[in-house]
């Protein structure tokens, strides 16, 4: 049987505060031990930052999270705002 739910398929498990691809992953991932640290907005954002620059999965978890506007929090060294203010330059190089 199909699945018609639009939403369907693999997603961060963001009612747990952990995505998918961390729970997965075999090797010491540093927000696995302090989700709140990252995934929530306004939680000791610069020592998640810090944490992050360490990770393997820096570069990759900052596209994935650019990628998805409704994701809040620090992923791949990158707070909120700063995606934020990433995809509004995007959209403007892309009109000029
Ligand atoms: S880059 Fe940061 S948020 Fe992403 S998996 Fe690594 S520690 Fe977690």
């Amino acid at each position: 049987m199909t699945s018609t739910n639009p939403f369907a398929g693999p997603r961060p498990t963001l009612d747990l505060g952990i995505p998918d691809f961390v729970l997965e992953a075999r090797e010491h991932v540093p927000c696995r031990a302090d989700p709140d640290a990252y995934f929530k907005d306004g939680l000791r954002p610069r020592e998640a930052r810090l944490l992050c620059q360490g990770c393997e999965h820096v570069d990759p978890c900052a596209a994935f999270a650019l990628e998805r506007p409704e994701l809040s929090g620090v992923w791949g060294g990158t707070t909120t705002e700063e995606r934020r203010a990433v995809r509004r330059r995007s959209r403007t190089e892309l009109a000029a």
